[in-house]
């Protein structure tokens, strides 16, 4: 069963998915592992950061017509501030008008995990109605109120009572999962259980497109098909969330992030998911565009976009290809995204000197489900230096000492200013949509050959760069020295002091 039908949260990642946040090998035998589950969850016994409340946000702050409560100290939700411009580039980039984010922290104090913040809640939930005038509050939890087990659950069931509307708990606290998307599996669980309406009729041209916040390539290109996008959740209304049970497929630009829901679409309301990698590198966008082609009974419509896409783009995809030959990539991003990422790297001909992605589950929510890192081996041959490293500055820094690629994608801005200091052209890849489809491979090769213009400015910077570790750090030899079998193969618990 993938959906959880009769709880309130979801499952975390790393009992439910297998997930793993350490290794180091290659791409093919981590999927090998993964076969029998042989690889185990891993951990660390330093760690720089990880809180799957961000993800969380990232999925439901800018939705239109609501509001969103912290139930958290403040400085859990010092981050928000970054989705605000989040949400007004995304609607400048669709050409809408732009909007503000709805966000209040209950700024849970000291005397309130002794005494309990519940109250606290209910007053932050009516605020929020008052100010904003919401048709729906999510309510997201933090490490502290799971701590002193704030009872979020009877608070908002009382306020949806009083205010006529849903508040939807999210149960995301940080303590819960080492792993970022176990937020957005929270975020979806939420809004399956208390915001998506059963069909009341099906609608056989609309298709849900899972994505984050940015441009939207997906509604000119699938259109193309005769298709209508329910581009979900950034900037998307509250009625565009109702109807996702009605729409004819489901689709994502990345199954990590998606995963969850569109498992529990399809086995609640039989709107099936496109079992295809999503539509980045040539090979996965025509697997794509011909999935949802034979999904939907448009197999015509496929072909004829994928013809008109390749007289349109392979040409300069050809050129491009021819000016960076030799280039050596390194990739590193979010599990999925990962490995398309590397795939838009293969038909660019680049060399993939190594990938490291921020997780890896070992299995999927619906067991049918297209195995991504499997389809990157299949379609591409294996990937070496290949890491599992849970957003660990520390790690990357020696990784990419060691490796010294050419170029460097990412899809977290602080890793391109690891990257530019350690000399290296660092590509952030913000907008996911960016990269889609064949316009996407002629993109990033046109913004590869302009970072590499970069390189030698930026190895004056790494000249005059002071990196904030210590000479032993810098000095040892091991990039996962903190890992636990690391440790375990030295038989202590680390540094010296
Ligand atoms: S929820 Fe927990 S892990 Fe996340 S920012 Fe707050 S204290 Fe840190």
């Amino acid at each position: 069963m993938s959906y959880f039908f009769t709880t309130p949260g979801v499952e975390v990642r790393e009992r439910r998915l297998h997930s793993v946040i350490t290794y180091h090998g290659t791409a093919k035998d981590l999927y090998e592992k993964s076969l029998d589950r042989s690889h185990a969850p891993g951990d660390r016994s330093y760690s720089q950061c990880s809180c799957c409340m961000g993800s969380t946000a990232s999925a439901v702050a800018h939705i239109k017509d609501v509001a969103l409560v912290c139930h958290a100290p403040i400085g859990c939700d010092a981050g928000m501030f970054g989705l605000v411009l989040q949400a007004r580039g995304s609607a400048l980039s669709r050409r809408q008008e732009p909007f503000d984010l709805h966000i209040i922290s209950v700024n849970i104090q000291e005397k309130d995990t002794i005494f309990g913040a519940t109250e606290k809640l209910k007053e932050a939930i009516r605020e929020a109605d008052r100010r904003f005038s919401p048709r729906a509050v999510m309510v997201t939890a933090s490490c502290a109120s799971g701590i002193i087990g704030d009872d979020i659950e009877s608070a908002a069931e009382e306020m949806e009572a009083e205010l006529g509307y849903p508040v939807a708990p999210v149960y995301c606290e940080g303590f819960k999962s080492k792993i970022w998307s176990t937020g957005f599996d929270a975020a979806f669980h939420a809004i399956l259980r208390k915001l998506v309406k059963p069909p009341s009729q099906k609608q056989e041209d609309l298709i849900n497109v899972f994505n984050f916040e940015g441009s939207d390539v997906f509604t000119p290109l699938l259109a193309r098909m005769g298709l209508r996008v329910n581009y979900l959740t950034c900037l998307a209304s509250l009625e565009q969330l109702e109807t996702i049970s009605e729409a004819a497929c489901s689709v994502s630009i990345c199954e990590t992030l998606s995963m969850y829901i569109a498992a529990a679409l399809e086995e609640k309301y039989a709107v099936p998911e496109i079992k295809a990698p999503s539509p980045y590198g040539l090979n996965w966008t025509d697997a794509w565009l011909r999935a949802i082609g034979r999904a939907l009974g448009r197999e015509e419509a496929a072909e004829k976009l994928i013809a008109e896409e390749g007289e349109t783009w392979l040409e300069e995809i050809a050129a491009l290809r021819e000016r960076l030959r030799g280039i050596r990539l390194y990739v590193i991003t979010g599990d999925s995204f990962a490995h398309n990422l590397v795939n838009i790297g293969k038909s660019l001909g680049l060399e993939i000197t190594g990938a490291a992605a921020l997780h890896h589950d070992l299995r999927t929510d619906n067991p049918a489900s297209v195995n991504t890192l499997n389809a990157l081996i299949e379609s591409g041959g294996d990937i070496p230096n290949f890491t599992v490293c849970n957003m660990q500055p520390y790690q990357v820094v020696k990784i990419l000492r060691k490796l010294k690629p050419d170029v460097m994608l990412c899809r977290h801005e602080g890793l391109t200013g690891i990257g530019s200091k350690l000399g290296i052209p660092s590509l952030f890849e913000g907008d996911a949509n960016y990269s889609a489809g064949y316009a996407g491979v002629a993109r990033m090769g046109r913004r590869i050959l302009e970072a590499l213009q970069t390189k030698r400015l930026l190895e004056n910077v790494a000249r005059h760069t002071e990196l904030p570790y210590t000479d032993w750090w810098l000095a040892e030899e091991d990039p996962f020295y903190f890992e636990k079998d690391a440790e375990e193969r030295r038989g202590n618990g680390g540094p010296e002091a």
